[in-house]
């Protein structure tokens, strides 16, 4: 009988520091604890567990790359880790994590003036405060560089918004919520931090979403949202800086979708050991071993790439289709290993209570993210052809 082997099968966490490994393993003992019981529940209710904030805090692993805010690693690498690690539970999870640390604090810490960073990072850090990202529009979603129909104008010390937003992840109760919109007079993109209680800022929660159902995604109306000119995130000029945060973010994304097949590699292959037909359990047979040798390949592959793109992103040489590659890679890899996984459960593979068919909806919501497959690939394709497809 062969030892089990989890889903690191190139042992990559041994790269890692003993004060990292720790932190992976806080992180995991977390999740398993107080996210695995109620992942389910909260997924199929549609509705946020926001007892695990202050427990989530006590981590004390927001903002993880970002220097001198109170983290207590400062590398890409890590964030990346622990990505993986809170995917691997509940990808609704992470995202809701990724948006808050990722999305929203570090459009503060790349385009805010010192004292707006002053004023929320540190809180945002400790999550006391939770924010989100507002870019995406109803009608407009791959286009957004040149094509957001949200509107500011200014008037005084104050700036006018208005437009809708779509998608907006923590909208619904978040503190501050990052705005993106066209100034009316020169055309280019403002970043804006619009907080809760704004008359002028109106989130409806959107149902019936067949993916990461926990997590509160939100319509967005902007009706002549005033903002003082002290809210207008003072270092961002134009799209190329809104780029640049997602940038960051990206790789972590690509780290989530390797989360997200290790939590279905993982469950499917307990359950292949534990399940008997034929008088045998099933991971004896050759073409279910087939499977899951495809699962635990993908897998690897995966994390290999992604390490090594996080090692390049805390080297600060990882480009945009350095990280776009790892996006496209991912996506599509951990599509192919949750429906492995689904379909060595057989018909346990769609019920929830398996958690497999949770992964396998959830995969849906990181393909589409942070840039589609498409438009990753496209971007992959611009940097090794020379020709942008972008627009014909
Ligand atoms: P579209 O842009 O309409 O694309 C439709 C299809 O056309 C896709 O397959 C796309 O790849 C393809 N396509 C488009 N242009 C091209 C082209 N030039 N060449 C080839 N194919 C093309 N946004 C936020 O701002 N904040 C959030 O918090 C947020 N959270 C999200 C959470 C979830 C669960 C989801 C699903 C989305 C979220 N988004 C968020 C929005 C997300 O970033 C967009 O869905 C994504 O950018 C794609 O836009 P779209 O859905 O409008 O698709």
């Amino acid at each position: 009988k062969l030892p089990p082997i989890d889903g690191d099968f190139y042992d990559l966490s041994l790269k890692l520091s003993d004060e990292q490994r720790e932190l992976q393993l806080e992180v995991r003992q977390f999740m398993e604890k107080e996210v695995k019981p109620i992942a389910n529940k909260y997924w199929n209710k549609a509705e946020f567990p926001f007892e695990i904030i202050p427990k989530m805090a006590e981590l004390n692993i927001c903002g993880m790359a970002y220097k001198g805010i109170g983290s207590r690693d400062e590398s890409f690498l890590m964030e990346g880790i622990v990505a993986m690690e809170l995917a691997r539970i509940d990808v609704s999870i992470s995202t809701f994590f990724g948006v808050h640390s990722g999305l929203a604090m570090g459009s503060i810490y790349l385009c805010g003036s010192d004292s707006q960073k002053e004023e929320w990072l540190p809180k945002m850090q400790k999550m006391e405060l939770i924010g989100a990202f507002g870019l995406t529009e109803p009608d407009v979603g791959s286009a957004v560089a040149g094509g957001l129909g949200t509107t500011c104008r200014q008037e005084g010390d104050e700036w006018v918004l208005n437009g809708q937003k779509k998608w907006i992840g923590n909208a619904t109760f978040a503190d501050v919520t990052v705005i993106w919109a066209r100034d009316e007079e020169t055309n280019r993109v403002k970043g804006f931090l619009v907080r809760k209680g704004n008359p002028g800022f109106k989130a409806e929660k959107m149902e019936d979403k067949m993916a990461l159902r926990t997590v509160q995604n939100a319509l967005i109306m902007l009706t002549d949202c005033r903002i003082p000119e002290s809210d207008r995130l003072q270092k961002c000029d134009s799209f190329k800086d809104t780029a640049k945060v997602l940038k960051m973010t990206r790789a972590a994304v690509a780290w989530q979708a390797v989360g997200c097949s290790r939590g279905a590699y993982e469950s499917a292959l307990k359950y292949t050991k534990k399940r008997e037909q034929f008088g045998r359990p099933i991971a004896a047979f050759q073409l279910i071993q087939n499977h899951l040798v495809e699962m635990v390949a993908n897998l690897t592959a995966m994390q290999t790439l992604c390490f090594r793109l996080s090692e390049m992103q805390d080297q600060g040489i990882m480009t945009d289709e350095h990280a776009s590659l790892a996006k496209v890679f991912c996506s599509m890899r951990t599509r192919d290993v949750v429906s492995r996984a689904r379909e060595v459960m057989g018909g346990n593979g769609i019920l929830l209570e398996y958690d497999v068919a949770r992964f396998v909806a959830d995969a849906e919501a990181i393909y589409s993210y942070e840039g589609t497959k498409e438009i990753n690939s496209l971007i992959v394709g611009r940097a090794i052809t020379g020709y942008s497809a972008f627009v014909s």
